[in-house]
């Protein structure tokens, strides 16, 4: 099997997170989005990219401990992961092949397993090995870059990243590999929280999803910066649907307590949430 010879790929990232943008190297800035002692976001006045700087180093990395809590979770989800489904396959990716990078609970590796592709993950929590011995897939515990060589393909029909990229701290260099990872008829997907959304407009800084180990902020010219600039084409860009079980929301509401009122079939039961606060996005090779 042939393997890319990727250069710049040691272990340090190498690129600077500072006051030039990295998707369109502009050095205009808007006001700093948002500062505190330890980190700030900067946010480019040209293509509208925000990101994290660090300004006290950061001691934890950017990776989830997920276990079986998520690998739960992720198994109620299956509506949804038909719906990404469905957005893809009418696309007619090319071979049947998917590799899920961040592939959390496993959820959707399982459902494409299901419909007949062979799914392959790459996961940092502890529920990889979980979802390997569950749904017997392939998951690689480390991250692309040093992947590679492990791959069981040469070509991927499918990579997908759900919300992921977010948390990447060279998404370019990450994108740049994908790129050389994908076949010809081969299809880029990428869930990531929608920096432009209506709600995140209102709470701003407060956002749920404005926290340190989100490096990076899209909205619809910054994703289309970016994946123009490493060489794709976006042949479906839209604000998607989540879903999230009973339990699962309580939980994350902090509100734990009345899940003891509630049957597990209740908590067990998914809602789906329509606010327009994440960007899903399908590209292929230019
Ligand atoms: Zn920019």
């Amino acid at each position: 099997m042939s393997k890319l010879n990727l250069k710049n790929q040691d272990n340090k990232s190498s690129i600077k997170r500072d006051d030039v943008c990295m998707l369109c190297n502009s050095k205009a800035l808007e006001i700093v989005y948002y500062s505190n002692s330890v980190w700030k976001v900067n946010r480019c006045s040209s293509c509208s990219f925000a990101w994290v700087v660090d300004i006290v180093e950061r001691s934890h990395n950017t990776s989830f401990s997920w276990n079986q809590e998520i690998v739960n979770e992720s198994s109620l989800r299956n509506n949804m992961y038909i719906d990404r489904l469905d957005r893809v396959k009418c696309l007619h990716p090319n071979p049947f092949n998917w590799l899920d990078v961040g592939c959390g609970g496993g959820g959707m590796l399982n459902c494409v397993k299901n419909n007949g592709f062979k799914a392959e993950g790459i996961e940092l929590s502890p529920s990889a090995d979980t979802i390997s011995k569950l749904y017997d897939i392939q998951v690689h515990r480390n991250v692309l870059k040093d992947t590679i060589s492990a791959l069981s393909q040469d070509k991927y029909g499918v990579i997908s990243y759900f919300h992921v990229i977010e948390h990447i701290e060279d998404p370019i260099n990450e994108l740049m590999i994908v790129r050389e990872l994908l076949s010809d008829d081969g299809l880029l997907v990428i869930e990531v929280p929608y920096f432009d959304s209506f709600f995140w407009k209102i709470f701003k800084h407060h956002h749920r999803h404005f926290y340190r180990s989100h490096l990076n902020y899209f909205n619809l010219n910054s994703m289309t910066t970016m994946l123009s600039g490493c060489g794709f084409n976006i042949l479906n860009i839209d604000s998607v649907p989540y879903s999230m079980s009973i339990g699962w929301i309580l939980k994350r509401l902090g509100l734990s307590y009345f899940s003891s009122l509630l049957s597990s079939k209740m908590l067990n039961k998914t809602v789906n949430i329509n606010s327009g606060e994440y960007l899903f996005v399908i590209a292929n090779k230019k």
